[in-house]
């Protein structure tokens, strides 16, 4: 028997596409975890609804910048069940830039393609509170081969982790790897800016125009800023998309942001929060990015929404990201925190205020009722019984 779920009530629903990043329809039906319809409630037919309440709609947040490790712990701030709380912040895919804080992690060829191939297998089938993580991550070493490139594709590595911050440092070899990574179809980040931690190095435009990877990462610190300058040249001379993340700094998030709005480039940006880093581990931290982008930098709240989320999917190949019929059925019902000055989920963004995450259905079920990590919503969903 089909299962289905009519969400109802929608005063805004944003798509995920930049393109036109909003739709004009109150009703999202979701069939099999798959949303089946998009229109008006009387189109529908369901045997679950989901009320938001005249709240916004928009599809689950993609956090394209994450540091797992293996299950819902990171042994780098000694934390457990912060990739469930990262649902509660909106998010409902993570994508791996490498699992570097593997305690020991193996530095050799045999070492790193077997971290890959098994973080990539685990979190496939590990899900926190329903969050979709793409694990193994590639971390770049020493004496790699095209052949190991074929093998790990087969196994089903898509990612290479951030270039910079593992063994393979020099240029020339990173670009070749890159190329070797692209004719398999993996994509690539390069680390960006200063140092992260001791054993890192710095990275600037140069750098990463030599590598053409297809993600330029946290270009606005990860934790330390590179220049405008550098940022401008990755922007003119290489095709790649360019990352801002949480964890960084944020003067720079929002200057970059406006430069990319300014020359009409905000479809080459997605988000991340670089969680856990030093600053620590940010479940709202792709909320409060989003923020940060609509009240300085002016973005208007629908197109940010897109760079966190149907950009994400575009650039990194993973489904997800926009409401449209047939996508994986995630999304999140956000509104303006209660007691603030907003009156719904973008002016609460336009104000600089974490909005409120209502509720978060992943694969058509409904996984978060009531966030634990953000402001309860001015407008509170009804939600079906859950008990059927
Ligand atoms: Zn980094």
């Amino acid at each position: 028997m089909r299962r289905s779920l009519a969400v109802t009530g929608i005063g805004t629903l944003m798509s995920g596409d930049l393109a036109s990043p909003t739709i004009a329809a109150d009703t999202v039906f979701i069939e099999d975890g798959k949303i089946a319809g998009i229109g008006a409630q009387s189109d529908f037919d369901a045997d679950r609804w989901l009320d938001a309440a005249g709240a916004t709609v928009l599809p689950g947040l993609i956090d394209n910048h994450i540091h797992p490790v293996l299950g819902d712990y990171t042994p780098r701030q000694s934390q457990a069940d912060y990739l469930a709380g990262f649902v509660h912040g909106g998010v409902t895919s993570a994508v791996s830039a490498g699992e570097v804080h593997t305690p020991g992690r193996p530095k050799d060829r045999a070492g790193t393609k077997a971290l890959a191939i098994l973080a990539h297998k685990a979190f496939a089938d590990h899900r926190p509170l329903g969050l979709r993580v793409y694990g193994g991550a590639l971390l770049l070493e020493e004496g790699l081969t095209p052949e190991d490139f074929v093998e790990l594709a087969d196994a089903g590595v898509h990612l290479v982790g951030e270039i910079g911050i593992s063994g393979v440092k020099d240029p020339e070899t990173a670009a070749t790897m890159t190329r070797w990574a692209h004719d398999v179809g993996m994509s690539v980040m390069v680390h960006v800016g200063g140092k992260s931690v001791p054993t890192s190095r710095a990275i600037d435009g140069e750098y990463c125009v030599q590598v053409q990877p297809d993600i330029a990462a946290h270009v606005n610190g990860g934790p330390t800023a590179p220049t405008i300058d550098d940022v401008k040249l990755i922007l003119d001379q290489s095709s790649s998309a360019v990352e801002l993340v949480y964890n960084g700094n944020q003067r720079a998030a929002s200057d970059i942001a406006a430069l990319l709005a300014e020359t009409n480039q905000l479809d080459r940006l997605v988000l991340g929060t670089d969680s856990p880093a030093g600053a620590g581990i940010a479940p709202a931290g792709i909320m409060r990015l989003l923020a940060t982008m609509c009240s300085l930098a002016k973005i208007s709240p629908a197109s940010a929404i897109a760079t966190a989320t149907g950009n994400t999917a575009r650039v990194r190949g993973i489904p997800g990201g926009f409401i449209r019929i047939g996508e994986n059925a995630d999304l999140v019902i956000a509104d303006a925190p209660d007691g603030g000055q907003a009156s719904d989920m973008a002016s609460a963004l336009e104000f600089g205020d974490t909005p409120a995450v209502a509720a978060v259905v992943i694969g058509g079920e409904i996984k978060v009722t009531r966030s634990r990590n953000t402001a309860p919503p001015r407008r509170t969903p009804v939600f079906p019984k859950l008990i059927e």
